[in-house]
């Protein structure tokens, strides 16, 4: 089967790796790729939001299987048009997307099915969004509806700031708002493999959002992460999926609006059980790197039993019982401009240590591989405990010549904190 996959960043990096290793693959094309995509995929020069040249593409090329990476051409409704051309796609159709698109619909829904989350109003105005936040103690949530590549939501600590939320995100014509109740707690991230009826838990997950050490300074698209994530509990993970996924797939389905795809339930494990933060329609990233690194299975095989409906058929998904660890390596100046350009050697002196490196933001100046965008790469590797895992990453991290990039040195602090 000829698979073409899109997206170019290292969540993608490490699906085509894994993909590759399938007996069923006869070609891997990947849209528009980077260098290290590059070692397992023919690179396309089309980008994720032409559908007319990525459907054209499938057919020229005799796709069977398209495999989307990132949330846009989901939340765009491309799994609509290439199901219509009859092509298989892993990844939902618009309207299920919304769980991603759109934090208004998926309250709206979590209120019709009591899924535990944060309380919440949304409003479309202005003053009607000031005046609720009397409404709200502090901290309160202010998040915009919409697509915000992890940057629409500020945690206010003070009166000021959630109104200046409100007031920045009222400044663009036909906003609308969400503002919820502050939940407290640990996060983690839950993902579940869904072909709308037929749901299987592919591992758990905490990411590190802030950009500095001790989870200091700005949100980032996320600097680190490891799997599995031992707060998530089996006993708080079936939890999750009886209370808040599979009551979510089941009112899809109810809607005519079957899920199909990979579920990402971000989760705040409170007090009181888990709630929902946030749905992705897609794998996290990093997340997806360290998942990658310890499934076991055919990922092709798994991911066409979802797109034709036969995930019931399936053997679960298994995993190494190790964990994996991730290091984001950025380019100065991220998350705000990062510095572009700069020279990467030494990837394979991190790899010889038994690490895995995915690109990120990364390509080729003649034969020079070069910086081209804030999260470059991402240095993965496996051990017994999340300290080992650490220890090798990072091992391979410094054999990594990046000298216009940093990372995080404590990816995993609090997962280690806690195994002494
Ligand atoms: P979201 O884009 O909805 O995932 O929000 C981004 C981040 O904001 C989350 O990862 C949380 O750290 C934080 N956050 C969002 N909603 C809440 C909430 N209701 N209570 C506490 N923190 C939240």
């Amino acid at each position: 089967m000829n698979v073409l996959l899109l997206g170019s960043g290292g969540r993608e990096h490490a699906l085509a790796w894994k993909l590759a290793q399938s007996p069923l693959l006869e070609r891997l094309y990947a849209a528009p790729g980077n260098p290290g995509i590059a070692e397992h995929a023919e690179i396309v020069d089309i980008a994720v939001n032409d559908h007319r040249g990525v459907i054209d593409f499938c057919l020229r090329h005799s796709i069977g299987f398209v495999v989307i990476g990132p949330e846009a051409p989901l939340v765009a409704g491309l799994g609509d048009n290439l199901r219509t051309m009859g092509i298989a796609v892993f990844g939902p159709n618009k309207l299920p997307a919304q769980l991603e698109g759109s934090k208004g619909f998926t309250k709206d829904l979590c209120a019709r099915e009591k899924i535990p989350t944060a309380g919440y109003v949304r409003c479309e105005s202005r003053d009607g969004a000031l005046a609720s936040l009397e409404d709200f103690g502090l901290p309160v949530v202010i998040k915009a509806d919409g697509l915000a590549a992890g940057k629409g939501v500020t945690v206010a600590f003070t009166h000021e700031e959630a109104e200046g939320a409100v007031r920045a995100i009222f400044a663009d014509a036909g906003a609308s708002v969400v503002i919820e109740e502050f939940l407290e707690g640990e996060e983690a991230s839950l993902f579940v493999l869904t072909d709308g009826e037929t749901l299987v838990s592919f591992g758990s997950a905490q990411d590190h959002k802030r950009v500095g050490d001790g989870d200091t300074g700005p949100n980032t698209g996320g600097m680190g992460a490891y799997s599995p994530a031992p707060v998530l509990t089996p006993a708080l993970e079936t939890q999750a999926i009886d209370e808040i996924v599979r009551p979510t797939v089941e009112a899809l389905a109810r809607m005519g609006a079957p899920y199909s795809g990979v579920l990402y339930a971000g989760l705040m494990l409170t007090a009181t059980g888990p709630k929902l933060i946030e749905y992705n329609a897609r794998f996290g990233d990093p997340e997806c790197q360290v998942l990658m690194l310890r499934f076991t299975g055919d990922l092709l095989a798994l991911m066409l039993a979802v797109a034709k409906g036969e995930l019931a058929s399936q053997p679960a998904p298994t995993f190494a019982a190790r964990t994996a660890l991730t290091v984001v390596m950025a380019a100065n100046g991220y998350p705000g401009t990062p510095e572009t350009g700069g020279a990467i050697a030494g990837i394979d002196k991190a790899e010889a240590t038994g690490a895995k490196v995915f690109h990120a933001g990364t390509r080729m100046d003649g034969d020079t591989l070069v910086s081209s965008g804030g999260r470059v790469l991402n240095v993965t590797a496996l051990g017994d405990t999340v300290k080992d895992a650490q220890a090798a990453a990072y091992a391979a991290v410094d054999a990594i010549d990046f000298p216009t990039g940093f990372s995080r040195r404590d990816i995993g602090w609090r997962e280690i904190a806690r195994e002494g």
